[in-house]
């Protein structure tokens, strides 16, 4: 298959405005005849809704939640990145670009990520329009605080509460449309199957998770924003009901799905504290600017902590090894997270975690009271202030910046984090991969647009924090309105699609017959149940770093279970009501099938790269070795039971070097 990314010429930096100032339009009146169907009302959905409505076309948008507040968007604590350099020190749109390519280690596609950085701006202005209340100085500008990979301070913030405020915005817009009549909300709608009539995308099957009733909705297109598939690892910084399903029942119908190996695992997350577990929870990246990362420099003053002898507080400073600052002086904490990921893992398989499961570090913020505390008591007037005094100080400070976050960590680990140093692990919490699509956004399946963490164009190997606020608001507000144009200008001649051909009765059908199967297995096993061994096997063996004979395994694994899955799952009730266990069981059908071809593109990928490290392929110091001679692609898959089939998009790189990614 020919993937053509459908690249516009011309120089890097002029290309977008060139080709939106050239491309077709779709004129008001043929507007409001063409009707878009828009699956998910996260930041990314809510603003495309929100937009393609307010340009005048027919919008229907899908969420399963209740309410479009609901999506996952809402969890995002930390900021979104956007090159305005307010701080003066040194950001551009150019900088941006770099940081994202190079954080992505050289495997995303460098005509998107420059578009990404220059619409960066808008976004900002876009969200104070609506009234975001990022946090500002003193002087009325907006505040900015650091992210990893980086060494400018660019990352726009509401408190802890980023993606809360950012999705007010979006959803206030999208209620507008919703009132003015442009956008029609369909809530608690799981989409279940994907139309392709004649070679197009042109409606989906949803079933009404409240009465279980299956309903067909046709659309001159489809836009799946649907978010990540972190879910498919069981355990994930994720909200419980994140999925692949969309995606997924898309790449049954011919979209393929690309670089699905690549897994951002973040690594300031609160460590797992047993297996009755089905959550993990994000201590948010912004906690690296003012926190310094460290374990015992010994295996015994370790062990004496994991086994209560000893606390953080009795490790003097020379004992702590402040591991990123030793290893990476040059970024520090704030390296990329893959890079700070693998590095807790060395420690802890050092023997010198500091949790009871040997899997944890401390993030301690003491430098930061004192640092914060002396600088406020200065401002304050107060001379030579003693130590009680100087960390009050810091402490309030500290509290003013990252105080929502210190209280949920104290609410979950019962240990009040401004005494004692916070206890952080990796844990998965992005997906890199998704649905591939060209420069329009388009997937290989004319007619469907993928948007957001759905799909796989931005982050390449690896994301870089506060980026994915950022991309998903970039394609909804910004690109997606633009480029749909380029397909639907060739359909103001198309009638309104009806649901009544023979490819919607089709899907219906197929739906219909998927979901009987699964009701009619009557075996003993809940779908949770497959989910957290299937979770299981993806940390173990396609998790923080994998190998060839363990992806093989794992592959072989999943195999089996998908067998025992069709043979012994049990779902309580019927499938003409409300029956949340025939939704995760659903779910559960489409990750085992996407684990698998998580585990088949990590085998292919003889390489290491951002999120993705084969054992095989390091430094002798430990650090990701790349292959750009052979690998030097995005590797985009098709579906097949037997051996999923791999496509290639070769990556063209004009405007950067290629080097070996180094924060030292
Ligand atoms: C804890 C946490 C903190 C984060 N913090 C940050 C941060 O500070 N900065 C940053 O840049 N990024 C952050 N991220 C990442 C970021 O939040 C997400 O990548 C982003 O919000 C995804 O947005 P989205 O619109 O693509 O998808 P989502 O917000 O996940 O929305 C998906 C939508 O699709 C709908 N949907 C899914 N499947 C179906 C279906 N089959 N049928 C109907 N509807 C469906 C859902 O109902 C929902 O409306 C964080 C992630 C986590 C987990």
């Amino acid at each position: 298959m020919n993937l053509n990314a459908k690249i516009p010429a011309g120089n890097l930096d002029e290309k977008w405005t060139k080709y939106r100032s050239t491309m077709n339009l779709v004129a008001p009146n043929n507007k409001r005849r063409i009707e878009i169907i828009v699956v998910g009302t996260g930041l990314a959905g809510a603003a495309a809704a929100a937009t393609l409505g307010e340009l005048g076309y027919k919008v229907k948008a899908f969420t399963f939640h209740d309410s479009p507040r609901r999506a996952h968007s809402i969890a995002a604590q930390g900021g979104i990145n956007a090159a305005k350099n307010y701080q003066n020190d040194g950001d551009s749109v150019y900088r941006l670009f770099y940081d994202t390519i190079k954080g992505g280690d050289y495997r995303s596609r460098e005509a998107n990520v420059h578009r990404l950085a220059e619409v960066s701006r808008n976004i900002i202005d876009q969200a104070v329009a609506q009234g975001v209340p990022f946090a500002r100085e003193y002087g009325g500008l907006l505040a900015n605080r650091s992210f990893g990979g980086v060494q400018v301070s660019r990352t726009f913030y509401a408190r802890g509460q980023t993606g809360q405020q950012l999705l007010i915005g979006a959803y206030q817009s999208l209620s507008r449309q919703i009132s003015e009549g442009s956008v029609t909300m369909y809530n608690r709608h799981e989409m279940q199957d994907l139309v392709v009539q004649d070679g197009k995308a042109r409606g989906i099957i949803t079933r009404n998770l409240l009465t279980g009733k299956l309903e067909k909705h046709a659309a001159h297109c489809v836009v799946l924003a649907t978010g990540g598939y972190g879910n498919v690892f069981y355990l994930s910084t994720n909200a419980m009901n994140c999925n692949v399903t969309a995606a997924w029942r898309a790449v049954n119908r011919g979209a393929l799905m690309a670089n699905p190996c690549y897994t951002q695992i973040h690594p300031t997350c609160i460590p797992q504290s047993g297996d009755y577990q089905s959550k993990l929870t994000l201590m948010s990246e912004s906690l690296r600017n003012d926190g310094r990362v460290w374990v015992p420099k010994t295996v015994e003053d370790a062990k004496a902590i994991r086994e209560g002898r000893k606390t953080a507080l009795d490790i003097p400073e020379e004992d702590r090894d402040y591991y990123l600052e030793r290893r990476y002086p040059a970024f520090g904490n704030l390296v990329p997270r893959d890079v700070a990921s693998r590095a807790a893992k060395t420690a802890t398989d050092e023997g010198k975690g500091i949790v009871k499961t040997g899997l944890g570090v401390f993030l301690d913020f003491t430098s930061a009271f004192e640092r914060y505390g002396k600088s406020a008591a200065h401002s304050k007037g107060i001379h030579n202030p003693g130590r009680e005094v100087i960390m009050k100080l810091g402490k309030e400070e500290i509290a003013a910046k990252y105080g929502n976050l210190f209280d949920m960590y104290e609410n979950i680990m019962g240990e009040d984090p401004y005494v004692m140093p916070m206890r952080i692990y990796p844990a998965v919490h992005y997906t890199m991969g998704g649905l591939w699509v060209d420069y329009n956004l388009e997937t290989n399946v004319p007619g469907l647009f993928a948007l957001g963490e759905a799909n796989f164009s931005d982050h390449g190997a690896n994301r870089l924090g506060a980026s994915a606020l950022m991309q998903g608001l970039a394609d909804g507000y910004f690109v997606i309105p633009y480029t749909i144009g380029q397909f639907l200008s060739n359909e103001i001649r198309t009638p309104a699609i009806t649901t009544d051909g023979p490819a919607f009765e089709e899907a219906l059908t197929s739906t219909r017959n998927r979901l009987t199967r699964l009701m009619g297995i009557q075996g003993s096993k809940s779908a949770e149940d497959f989910h957290k061994r299937l979770g299981k096997i993806m940390w173990e063996y396609c998790g923080m770093s994998r190998n060839a004979e363990g992806l093989q395994k794992g592959r072989d694994m999943i195999r089996e279970l998908r067998k025992e899955f069709y043979a012994d799952l049990f779902i309580p009730g019927s499938m003409d009501e409300f029956n949340p266990e025939l939704e995760k069981a659903a779910r559960v059908a489409d990750f085992l099938e996407l684990g698998e071809t998580m585990m088949v593109d990590a085998l292919d990928r003889k390489e290491s790269c951002g999120g993705h490290f084969r054992e095989e392929y390091q430094s002798e110091d430990g650090e990701a070795q790349r292959n750009d001679e052979d690998f030097t692609y995005t590797s985009a898959w098709e579906w097949n039971e037997e051996n999923p089939i791999l496509h290639k998009e070769d990556l063209v790189f004009e405007n950067v070097e290629l080097k070996t990614r180094s924060y030292k």
